[in-house]
Order: C-alpha cells, then structure tokens, then sequence
C-alpha cells in the first residue's frame, strides 16, 4: 500500500463519518430558524411594555446588544433625543453592520419599541421585528456577502401619542437624515422594513407606497418559494419606517401584516401577545428576505 492510498483511505474513512451535506458549503451556514426568530420575540416580550424611554427599552437594547455581540458584525447606536408632545425622549437604534466587499449596500430594518400603552407587551407589533432581525443576525455570520448587509432596529416607531407625521417614526427619520448626510443611502441597493410579521394568520400588505422594484423582487421570491397564499395582492398605503427612507430617494419596501386578529382586533391592544404568534409566519418572512439578499447582491445597478 503506498503512501498515497493510505492518505486516500484515510480520507474516506473520514468522510464516512460525516453526513454527505456536510460537504456542501449551504451546510455549512446555518439557515433562518423561524422557531429560533419566535424565541427571540418571546425573550424580549418578557422584559414587557418597552416604549421609548423606559428602563424596560433599555434593558432590551442590552439584549440586543448581547445578542449581536455574538456575530461577526460592527455593531454602533444611533443616539437622538426626540422632541415628542410629551416632551423630549432618549432613543437610539441599533446598528449591526456586516461587511461586504462592493461599497454597495442593502438593510434590513424593523422596530423594538412598543407603544405606550397599559399593559401592552406588543408581541407582534415590536417583538416580531426584533425576533426577526436577531435571527437574521445569527444567520448572515459567516455568510459569503457582496454588499455590506445592515440589520437595523429602530427605536421609536410608535406615536407617543397619536400618530402624525410629526409624532411617529422617529428613529428612522433620525437615521434617514443621518444616512443622507453621510451618504449611507446614496449607497443602498433596497431597505426592506419589517412589522407586525409574526402573526400566525399571516397575510402581508401590497404596501403601494413601496418601491414597485423591490416589491416585485420580494412578491416574486415568495411566488418562488411556496409562500403566494402569505403575500397579498390589493394594493394598500401604511405608513411605517420605511417612509423616511423613501423619502430620501431609497428604493425601500415595507413588509407588515396589518390584519391582526378580528377586524384587526389585537392590534395597539393588552391582546397583543405571544399567544397570537407562530413559527411559520417568522419561517415564511425569513425564507423570503434570506433568498432576496443575494438577488439584490447580483443586482448590478
Ligand atoms: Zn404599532
């Protein structure tokens, strides 16, 4: 026996030993858990309310940070003081930046604050977003990335008291006007926002505000994927976080199911809990933004 097919045999009896995908490279990253997303939303409802401004916004945002410590990202806060009708408030978002290679760029956003309510730990409307991007965190370590990939969460999307264009909104109009100023938006590709995605009756809005583009790209990859019946077709206009980004001539999409319960009925309510939740629906939206990075990355405008 030569030395050489010692080697080989050796080798063999080796990768023998391994599962045969663990040869292929998409084994080697882990793929979006929507179970994982869901425990994600459950550990940061527990902290329970977090508006603006609360020890309980905090604490989250120290979660947060803990969890992206873990990944291999550059993680910065964008700290404002929010001139609100009940008078100036703390907020910061939360910046996770994992690098590409093309000076090109796509984020992810969605929001961490919930509303200032009684009794209101917004599952989905704050939780979900959050669950959501810590996944996405998790799985875009170690991923191969053409373009700088941000996950973004914002503080203070909600209206501290009732929404206008002057009382909502505030961390992405914040970090809209800073990414102008520093020319972060002149370099997107796209900005997907999530909200209010973790529903277990899952339908998502044809947000018509949106950019047609991206909203095709996304629509098309759900098509793709198995999951039309989640995807609405009726054009509607919500008003989210991604509207400052638009604003700022972003091509920018906003994914949130507005249709919460009986005629909407948990949403802005105590309702509002882990209860109404489901796995798939964080599997479904996972799946769909995991396979739209890369299509954008081979994008070449
Ligand atoms: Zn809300």
């Amino acid at each position: 026996m030569s030395r050489n097919s010692v080697f080989v045999l050796a080798t063999l009896a080796v990768a023998s030993l391994l599962p045969r995908a663990a040869f292929s490279q998409a084994a080697l990253t882990k793929s979006f858990s929507g179970a994982a997303a869901l425990n994600f939303a459950a550990r940061v409802v527990a902290f329970g309310p977090r508006p603006s401004g609360s020890a309980a916004n905090t604490r989250q945002r120290a979660y947060i940070r803990e969890q992206l410590a873990t990944c291999h990202c550059e993680v910065s806060a964008d700290a404002f003081t929010a001139q609100t009708p009940d008078g100036p408030v703390a907020m910061e978002n939360i910046i996770a930046k994992f690098p590409g290679k093309s000076g090109r760029a796509i984020a992810i956003t969605g929001h961490f604050d919930t509303k200032k309510m009684t009794n209101f730990v917004g599952a989905n409307d704050g939780a979900s977003s959050t669950g959501i991007l810590l996944e996405m965190a998790a799985v875009m370590t170690g991923r191969p990335r053409t373009d700088d990939v941000y996950i973004v969460f914002f503080d203070g999307e909600e209206a501290v008291r009732d929404w206008t264009d002057s009382d909502s909104v505030y961390g992405s109009r914040h970090l809209a006007g800073k990414w102008t100023a520093d020319g972060t938006n002149r370099r997107l590709k796209a900005l997907i926002n999530v909200d209010m995605t973790g529903d277990k009756d899952l339908d998502i809005v044809y947000e018509s505000s949106s950019s047609p583009s991206l909203r095709k790209l996304v629509w098309d990859a759900a098509d793709a994927l198995g999951y039309s019946a989640f995807f609405l077709r009726q054009p509607n206009a919500v008003e989210d976080d991604h509207i400052p980004f638009l604003q700022a001539g972003v091509r920018a999409l906003d994914l949130i199911d507005f249709n919460y319960g009986p005629g909407n009925a948990y949403w802005h309510t105590p309702q509002d809990t882990m209860d109404k939740l489901g796995a798939h629906s964080f599997q479904v939206v996972g799946d769909v933004l995991m396979r739209v990075i890369p299509e954008l990355e081979a994008e070449k405008q």
